[in-house]
Formats: C-alpha cells, sequence, structure tokens
C-alpha cells in the first residue's frame, strides 16, 4: 500500500520564485471537516477515508502537508473595480502544491504505458491540479489590517456555487474541503472560521501577468520572467497551441476565447459573478472567486447583487463588456512579446481582442437556441432577441420561464398557454407561434434548463444555519445542484423565485 499522504510537487514554486512567497498554514485550534468532495477526491484519486481522518483534515488544512510540500503565497497585481493594485498577492491563500490527476492528459495508451516502463519524459503540465488554501493565515502578501483567514459561511458559499457551475457544465475551480478551524473571526460580528481547500488547473490570473510584467519593467525580475509565464500556461492550460510561432499571441486569442465561452455560459444560466477584477480572471478558463456572485431571479440586464458595485460595473448584462476590459489588460502585459515592432504589436493585440464579441456571441447565441430547444439559425437569433426584450419587461424570472417553457410546447394533448413569468400580450402570443414554428425539442430543453440553482435567499439561509452548527440546509442544497435538472421534491425552493413583495437581494464579500 502506498502512502494515503498525496505526493504533492513544488512545479509552481521551483518553476516561478519571482511570483512566489514561502509561507506555512497557521495551526487550527479544532479543527473539524465540514464537508468533503468526494466525488472530486475520487477524482484525484485521492484517499476519502483517509482524508476524513484526523491526519487527513490535518493535510487539508495545510497543518501538516507532507515532507515534500513546499508551500507558497502568490503574488499578483489587479485592478480592482478598475483601480489599480501594484501589489496584491494572496493575502490569505497558499498554493499548497500540485497534485497529479490520474489518467488526466495522457494521449493515448503509448505515454501510459511509457510511464509504467518509467521512462523519464517530460512532465505532463496539463494533469497538474493546484491545491490551494483560502483562509489558512496571514502570508507575506497580507496587507496592514488585514487578517489572512475566512468565515465558514462564505467558504460553505463558495463550495455550493463551485458546485452549481460545475453540475451545468460550466469550467470553475472547485471545493475539495471546507474545514471549520475552531478559530473565531472578527468582522462586523465575530464569526466561525475556516479554511478552504480548492482544486484549480492553476491559479495563473490576468493580474499574475500584469504582476509579472511590472516587475521585469521595474529591473524587478529577468527579462525572461513574461515568457516563461506565457510558455507555462499554454503547456498547462492551452497545450494545442504550445508550437505557436508567437505564443504570448498565441496564449492572448486562447485566454480570448476562453473567457467569451466563459461569460456566455455564466449568463445563460443568470450567474453575476459579482467581482470580475483583473486578479479574479483566470489564465485556463475556469470561473474563480465566489465573493458576492448571485443568481439572477427576474430577468434584467442592470442586475447588481454586491453592495459595494455601487456603479453597476459588474452587473449581470455588462459582463461582456467587462470581460474583454479584463482582456485588453492581459494584452497591455503581453504587448512586448506579441511582436518586435510596437505598432505591430499593438495591431496584433487589436486583432486578437477583436476575437471576443464573436466568440461570445456564438456560445450566447447557440447557448440560447439550445435553451429555445431549436437548432441556431438566423430566425432562432431573432426569436431568441425578441424574447429577451419581452422578460427583461416583464422581469420575468429567468430560471422558472426556462423550465416551464419546455411544457408550452404542445405534447399529445396540446395545452398551448402562456410562457411562466409573461404576460398574455399580443406580442408574447406572436412571439410564441413564432418559436413554435422553429419546432422546439421539449427534451433537449429540459437537458439544458436547469431548475435548480443556488437560489440567493435559501442559500443565505442555508449559510447562517451552517454558521449555527446546523450543516443539513447545506447538504440539502448542494444535493439540489448538483443535479439540477431532475425535478425534486426537497428542492421547490431552489426552482422558484423569491417572493416578489421582498426587499432586494444584497451579497458582501
Ligand atoms: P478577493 O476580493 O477575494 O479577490 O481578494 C482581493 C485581495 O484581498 C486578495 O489579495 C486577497 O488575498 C486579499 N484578502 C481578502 N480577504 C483577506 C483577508 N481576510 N486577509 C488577508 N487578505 C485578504
Ligand atoms: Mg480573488
Ligand atoms: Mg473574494
Amino acid at each position: 500500500m502506498s502512502s494515503p499522504v498525496p505526493a504533492l510537487t513544488s512545479h509552481f514554486a521551483d518553476a516561478f520564485p519571482e511570483l512566489s512567497a514561502p509561507s506555512r498554514a497557521w495551526q487550527t485550534p479544532e479543527p473539524r471537516l465540514l464537508h468533503l468532495n468526494a466525488a472530486l477526491a475520487t477524482e484525484l484519486g485521492l484517499d476519502e477515508d483517509w482524508l476524513r481522518s484526523a491526519d487527513g483534515v490535518r493535510f487539508l488544512t495545510g497543518e501538516a502537508p507532507g515532507p515534500d510540500a513546499r508551500p507558497v503565497a502568490q503574488g499578483y497585481a489587479g485592478h480592482q473595480f478598475g483601480g489599480y493594485s501594484p501589489r496584491l498577492g494572496d493575502g490569505r491563500a497558499l498554493l499548497l502544491g500540485e497534485l497529479t490527476a490520474p489518467g488526466a492528459g495522457r494521449a493515448d495508451d503509448a505515454d501510459a504505458a511509457r510511464d509504467v516502463a518509467g521512462a523519464t519524459s517530460t512532465p505532463d503540465l496539463t494533469a497538474l491540479r493546484d491545491l490551494h488554501l483560502k483562509g489558512s493565515g496571514l502570508t507575506p502578501f497580507s496587507r496592514e489590517g488585514s487578517d489572512g483567514l475566512a468565515a465558514v459561511g462564505p467558504m460553505l458559499r463558495e463550495l455550493v456555487v463551485s458546485e452549481a457551475l460545475h453540475a451545468l457544465g460550466i469550467p470553475t475551480t472547485r471545493a475539495l474541503a471546507v474545514v471549520a478551524t475552531g478559530r473565531t473571526v472578527r468582522r462586523q460580528r465575530p464569526l466561525p472560521g475556516a479554511v478552504l481547500a480548492r482544486i484549480a488547473d492553476s491559479h495563473l490570473r490576468v493580474g499574475t501577468f500584469q504582476y509579472a510584467a511590472a516587475l521585469v519593467e521595474g529591473g524587478h525580475a529577468p527579462e525572461d520572467l513574461v515568457p516563461r509565464l506565457v510558455a507555462e500556461s499554454l503547456a498547462r492550460h492551452h497545450a494545442d497551441r504550445v508550437d505557436a510561432d508567437v505564443p504570448a499571441l498565441a496564449l492572448l486569442e486562447a485566454v480570448v476565447a476562453a473567457q467569451a465561452d466563459l461569460t456566455a455560459r455564466w449568463m445563460l444560466v443568470g450567474f453575476v459573478h459579482g467581482v470580475m477584477n483583473t486578479d479574479n480572471v483566470t489564465i485556463s478558463g475556469q470561473s474563480i472567486d465566489f465573493g458576492p456572485c448571485a443568481f439572477l431571479d427576474a430577468f434584467d440586464p442592470r442586475a447588481v447583487f454586491s453592495s459595494i458595485d455601487r456603479q453597476g460595473r459588474y452587473a449581470y448584462g455588462a459582463q461582456p463588456q467587462i470581460a474583454l476590459w479584463n482582456l485588453n489588460r492581459l494584452a497591455e502585459a503581453l504587448l512586448p512579446h506579441l511582436a518586435a515592432d510596437p505598432n505591430d504589436a499593438v495591431a496584433a493585440a487589436t486583432a486578437a481582442l477583436e476575437g471576443f464579441a464573436p466568440a461570445f456571441d456564438a456560445a450566447w447565441q447557440s447557448g440560447l437556441a439550445a435553451k429555445l430547444g431549436v437548432p441556431r439559425t438566423r430566425a432562432s437569433d431573432d426569436v431568441a432577441a425578441r424574447l429577451l426584450g419581452l422578460l427583461a419587461e416583464a422581469r420575468a424570472d429567468w430560471t422558472t420561464f426556462w423550465t416551464d417553457l419546455a411544457d408550452v410546447v404542445p405534447g399529445p394533448s396540446p395545452t398551448p398557454g402562456t410562457p411562466a413569468g409573461l404576460p398574455d400580450s399580443a406580442g408574447v402570443r406572436a412571439w410564441r407561434e413564432d418559436w413554435l414554428a422553429l419546432a422546439p425539442d421539449p427534451e433537449r430543453m429540459r437537458a439544458v434548463n436547469p431548475r435548480h440553482i443556488p437560489r440567493n435567499r435559501p442559500l443565505q439561509e442555508a449559510l447562517d444555519a451552517a454558521e449555527g452548527g446546523d450543516l443539513a440546509p447545506v447538504e440539502r442544497i448542494l444535493a439540489a445542484v448538483r443535479d439540477p435538472f431532475t425535478p425534486r421534491p426537497d428542492a421547490v425552493d431552489l426552482a422558484l423565485p423569491s417572493g416578489a413583495d421582498e426587499r432586494p437581494f444584497v451579497t458582501f464579500c
């Protein structure tokens, strides 16, 4: 039997000392496992029973990461609500090391055979998975007055929301575990503390490139830092482009495509990220950082939930333009590496960034067509566009509208009704006829339109209960959002909008 302690590599720490500050997780007074993501543990080849043991829990809090681990806090910069912070970095997070996902990235059996034979081959970077902790104590990047800690409620929120996105097929970082620390965290009021163990394809961000470019420009890092980061990003996340003539340009194009697709996918399920700062935009195209995020109830492009987003910078409908704004910041960091001549570099960056709109549009329109149960055509684009206007006007609930719409398709006993949340008006009736003329497939609709999303109010109530020690409501919501397409009698509150008379929902980070 091999040791159950997972082997962690220190690939990032070794390859990027300029971006890494060695650090240790704090001791936790009384660690208690609140949730272990058993499916993810299995995917990673980890021993679930051991992770639940006292030693396993101390591994998950970072207190006993194994003899070979070299935990580091990662440095990055970031535009936060438009304002630039040159040295941000992880003030409360640690990269514990990388796990190697079993079977991941193996192109064919020949590769596997070579591994078995023990032949030395270049490490397969696509198989690396970051094991990252949030709330594990102060780091060299922590800012004055911060505590390096996290609370039970927000860490469970990250678990629930990321599991929901994952179940909906949306690329995302994932929670492996949430452990209560037994330490009190001081916020507006004292809160129970927690550590989140997070798995990501990497934690490379737009902000990582901004930080690296600034280090080089200031003479604090070697000239090759950005090209090495580019090579790393391509090898880990966009391996089909590693041999590109201009690697930085290939990377920019790949990240533009990945973020355009991600933003469209979020919006198709009504997700509002809430804090799309450049440090929260991954190079992998995975969703990250679930602070003030929320799901739409009423469809409204201007919907904002975050208490700190007073200008609506990160509103639901603003997400494509802010994603593109963030990608512009990536392009700036890469500019010296896009072409030898500065004018050529600007032209190349501009062309790559111009790829965002068509990529977003393709993902958004084909996603809407799928939600409508029809193949994407010019006619489906037109039907979708008219529908969005009707939904916004009626402030219809985004999720129930779509799940109910499948029932409007006449079956053996035709009951053509008014789709949920829309008025029985001439405009809606005309729209329904035009949509039905496209011959929608209700089964296809039921496979893409989720019934259960982490509705804001039930989720908040469940997090409040968890804070008081009752985890059952969070477990119920997790079970439902991991199974989003099947009607469940125990999850009616996640399928239905909250009452119209309630105050607007506000999130805090
Ligand atoms: P976020 O808004 O979660 O992306 O965090 C922005 C920055 O603030 C990151 O550098 C975090 O590491 C840092 N940060 C957030 N909360 C804390 C905390 N409690 N202690 C130290 N740093 C924090
Ligand atoms: Mg963040
Ligand atoms: Mg955050």
